[in-house]
């Protein structure tokens, strides 16, 4: 049957995609995808993921919404005409040690 072009798994077997971002709009910004959004089966009609928070829709899914306003990510203009990437982003082990950063941080003096 048909397979992920992004992530070439079987659509029918598959539980989630792999790509947890998508890089979209002139900018190049990237944004972490939504997973939690579904329609009401077990799989989701349209890209056939398992319907299950944290589980990634097929690129393209007409349920996907979009990370950056939410409406539906096919048809929202956040990809300004772009094709829309999927990126696999490594989350970091630890959490970002902001509190270090500051310290690292000098205000200027005038
Ligand atoms: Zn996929
Ligand atoms: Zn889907
Ligand atoms: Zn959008």
């Amino acid at each position: 049957m048909a397979k992920c072009q992004d992530c070439a798994q079987e659509k029918l077997t598959a539980d989630s995609c792999t790509f947890n971002n998508i890089l979209m709009g002139i900018q190049g910004d990237f944004y972490e995808r939504d997973t939690t959004y579904y329609d009401k089966n077990e799989r989701c009609h349209d890209c056939g993921i398992l319907n299950q928070k944290g589980n990634y829709h097929h690129l393209g899914c007409g349920i996907e919404r979009c990370p950056k306003c939410g409406l539906q990510l096919l048809s929202c203009d956040c990809s300004e005409g772009r094709k829309i990437i999927p990126l696999i982003v490594h989350k970091p082990v630890k959490p970002v040690d902001f509190e270090a950063w500051e310290n690292n941080f000098e205000e200027p003096v005038y």
